[in-house]
């Protein structure tokens, strides 16, 4: 059992609101963490000390901040099994998955201290030929991370990866559901030597310390992942006192299948799209538009790879699924079983027990229209449906018909109609016989509509976000 505390000045001290005990969600029964949330106050202190930081950090050269990344990149592996572990045990993700998103951070690590050796600027043409024309990247300033369960190391360190070394201090805030792994990550980056107050750490419910987060006049940058509910809330707040904001939101990722593709492949990459992590992905697959021609065959290739996972604790390696993070989202996921059951016909599963954890089977449902709830509304739980579709022109037309547009996939052997979605589909993320999910550390990362404010995360396009441009003109004397 961990005490999850601030970290605030290179402090740890006990935080200032309610205690909160975080169990695992595989097993009840199981204490994984006693979080001292973080009040008002505590916010306060850990924005000034990223304010009194800031001066000196961004004068830290860009190669030395990096190496501070590669030194947190060799702890994140050093420490792999227990990371993962913690990771596993406090939101429920199967072991497998964290220790391949321990690796993951290590990678985004590593490519980001590389960016501290990398341009940060442009010599321009001038009408003025003695004009020394250039721009050059500068820091934001103070950046508050505001980070979601789902992914709890990757997304911390995808965004407090650029955010250093593009010369900024942090203030970081995990989702509560991932308040221990968040301390870990922070005690890394204090063991690789971090200078003080460079990056900070604030945990609790966001309904207590996220105004104040979001609200302080001395954040001059928020990066927010999570729902649209709150993140349009933030957007309006930083809108409304000019800070600067990124957010990375929902998703309702379609695949399309047509006649002409590996059924069985695409069946296979279809169910491990929606059911990888407990479908607890933002990039995860919840709708599927299926030409009619093949889709009973389709469905029994479903219905066959469905059948195949195990669902259990995230720990015991014969486990193909683990549960849902909390109570909350086991009662959300139902609901909308619940509806699909009145909306379409239930393929397979359906079931859900909290005897011991928040375990939901994987879901199925077919016939499903593409205006319906759960066709719509994202469910972010082990739910997909099935839609029949007459062409790639109506498949796509239904797939589109979304507010997201975070990523989709096509599954054909036509390369032809391969460019033809990749021409009229609307998503920031596109995959052709691949599934909805994956990321590279190099690759902007982001989706189109609401499923994004339009900056990209990762590669080299985070640095849009993380800092700002300088524009400069250097003229010699008149007599020269
Ligand atoms: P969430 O409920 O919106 O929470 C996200 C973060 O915001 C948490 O740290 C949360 O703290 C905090 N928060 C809550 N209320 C706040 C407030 N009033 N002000 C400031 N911060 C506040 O989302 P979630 O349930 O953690 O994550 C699931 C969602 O994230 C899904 O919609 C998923 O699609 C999306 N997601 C998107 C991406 C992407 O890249 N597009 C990636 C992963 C996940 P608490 O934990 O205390 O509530």
């Amino acid at each position: 059992m961990r005490e999850v505390k601030n970290y605030i000045d290179g402090e740890w001290t006990e935080g200032k609101s309610e205690t909160i005990e975080r169990y695992n969600p595989a097993d009840q029964k199981e204490l994984v963490a006693t979080v001292a949330g973080s009040s008002v106050h505590d916010v306060n202190e850990a924005v000034f000390a990223a304010v009194k930081a800031k001066k000196k950090w961004a004068q830290t050269a860009a190669p030395e901040r990096g190496a501070y990344l590669q030194k947190v990149a060799h702890l994140f592996e050093q420490y792999a099994d227990e990371l993962a572990e913690l990771a596993t045990k406090e939101m429920g993700k199967r072991f497998v998955e964290t220790k391949g998103e321990v690796y993951r951070s290590a990678a985004i690590l590593r490519y980001y201290a590389g960016e501290g050796l990398r341009r940060v600027g442009e010599v321009l043409p001038s009408f003025d030929a003695k004009n020394l024309f250039f721009t050059k990247r500068v820091p934001v300033g103070v950046v508050a991370v505001i980070a979601p369960w789902n992914f709890p190391l990757a997304i911390p360190i995808w965004k407090i990866a650029p955010a250093l070394v593009y010369g900024n201090t942090v203030v970081f805030k995990p989702a509560l559901e991932a308040s221990a792994t968040g301390a870990r990550i922070v005690e890394l980056f204090a063991e690789a030597g971090l200078p003080l107050g460079v990056l900070n750490f604030v945990v609790g419910r966001g309904s207590t310390i996220g105004d104040a987060i979001v609200e302080h006049k001395d954040v001059d940058a928020i990066t927010f992942t999570g729902s649209n509910a709150i993140g349009s809330e933030i957007a309006k707040k930083a809108a409304a006192r000019g800070a600067k904001y990124q957010l990375e939101l929902g998703g309702k990722n379609p695949a399309i299948v047509l006649k002409d593709a590996n059924i069985e492949f695409a069946a296979r990459l279809v169910v491990e799209g929606a059911m990888k992590q407990t479908g607890q992905r933002c990039t995860a697959t919840s709708r599927v538009f299926v030409e009619k021609e093949i889709i009973d065959v389709f469905r029994t290739h479903v219905m066959e790879q469905v059948r195949r996972i195990r669902v259990g604790n995230g720990m015991d390696e014969q486990v193909t699924m683990g549960p849902v993070v909390s109570k909350g989202q086991f009662e959300t996921v139902q609901r909308y079983i619940h509806i699909g059951k009145q909306e379409g016909r239930l393929l397979i599963g359906g079931g859900a027990s909290d005897d011991v954890g928040w375990y939901i089977e994987p879901t199925v449902f077919d016939s499903v229209s593409h205006r319906a709830t759960i066709a719509t509304e994202e469910i972010f739980g082990p739910v997909l449906s099935i839609v029949e579709a007459s062409s790639i022109d109506e498949a796509i037309e239904m797939a589109n018909d979304s507010i997201y547009g975070l990523s989709a996939s096509l599954f054909t052997n036509d390369v032809s109609k391969a460019l033809y979605f990749i021409e009229h589909i609307e998503a920031g993320m596109v995959q052709v016989n691949g599934e909805t999910g994956g990321a590279e550390p190099q690759a902007p990362f982001g989706g189109m509509k609401q499923s994004s404010s339009g900056t990209r995360e990762q590669g080299q396009a985070a640095i849009e976000f993380f800092t700002a441009y300088q524009t400069i003109s250097i003229r010699p004397h008149p007599n020269m």
